[in-house]
């Protein structure tokens, strides 16, 4: 099985890239995405542990070894926007060498917007900071929710979003306008295959009308399978791929323990043709 859709502590995960890898070994994962929120700084530490011949004596995991090490698929989540309201794209397999200077600026944006938030905060009578975070890693809601935790401001990160952080709460603070076209079209300039990520999260509109507009502006795959979809809506989508033509993924959009998400590794049972089929729509694009 495999995950094609995780987190690390290089943006709002709560297992860096190393632990996230002997996790997924440890739940049998054969291939997984590294898919942090605009940034790509995750990938070289999930490489460089599964390329690690201690990694899998050490966890006692036969099935796995230096020659059949997990497979770690270069991804990310571009936040973006569409009808005013939040739209993650995943990307799989951009070009870093493309990708990064554009992605500077996307992660600047976070920047500025978590300090926005901490302002409004403050202004509101729950000052906290963010723990410090190197050049790479993207803060996000997630660390203020536990910032707000961690002060006793709230029981858990799910009051910190009822309260303050969700959307239209009082301490939330929209993206910078980069919109769903914007975002897919730079994954396609940066060689990526671009695929709006758990569609029935998204809040601006019904899936079956937003989508056509997505693929028009040149999206190539949907996430069926993600732990928020019921299984009638993962039929639905698998439907709109037949009937576009796209490509479907899926993944357990793993956060690591205590990042206040209930689903763990392997929960969405996704082959590894999915990816096979990910990997042949990268090569003709490339080729092509
Ligand atoms: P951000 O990228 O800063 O907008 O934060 C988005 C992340 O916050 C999502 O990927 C989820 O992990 C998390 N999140 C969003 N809404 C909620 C919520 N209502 N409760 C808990 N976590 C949430
Ligand atoms: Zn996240
Ligand atoms: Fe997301
Ligand atoms: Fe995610």
């Amino acid at each position: 099985m495999i995950e094609l859709h995780c987190h690390t502590t290089f943006s709002d995960g709560t297992l860096s890239p190393t632990r996230l890898v002997e996790s997924a070994v440890m739940a049998g994962v054969r291939a997984m995405a590294i898919t942090d929120h605009d940034t790509l700084a995750g990938w070289d530490e999930a490489r460089e542990a599964a390329k690690d011949p201690d990694l899998y004596d050490r966890l006692s995991q036969p099935s796995f070894s230096v020659s059949q090490p997990i497979e770690i698929v270069p991804g990310l989540e571009l936040s973006t926007v569409y009808n005013g309201k939040s739209m993650h794209i995943l990307g799989f397999y951009p070009d870093r060498d493309k990708l990064s200077g554009p992605l500077m600026e996307r992660l600047a944006g976070r920047k500025r917007r978590a300090q926005a938030m901490l302002d409004k905060l403050e202004a509101l009578g729950y000052p906290v900071e963010l723990p410090p975070m190197g050049p790479g890693m993207a803060p996000g809601r997630p660390h203020i929710a536990r910032a707000l935790r961690e002060a006793g401001y709230v029981k858990d990160s799910r009051e910190a979003f009822d309260r303050f952080l969700g959307e239209g709460m009082p301490a939330c603070v929209d993206y910078e306008k980069f919109y769903a076209s914007e975002g897919i079209e730079l994954i396609l300039a940066c060689d990526g295959i671009p695929v709006w990520a758990h569609p029935y999260l998204f809040r601006g509109g019904e899936v079956e009308a937003v989508l056509p507009k997505l693929v028009e502006a040149g999206l190539m795959g949907i996430e069926v399978f993600h732990p928020s979809h019921t299984e009638y809506q993962q039929e639905k989508l698998a439907r709109f791929c037949e009937t576009y033509g796209l490509l479907m993924t899926g993944g357990s959009d793993y956060h690591g323990p205590g990042a206040g998400h209930h689903s763990g590794l392997n929960s969405q049972n996704v082959g590894m043709e999915l990816l096979e089929a990910l990997k042949g729509a990268r090569s003709a694009l490339v080729g092509g």
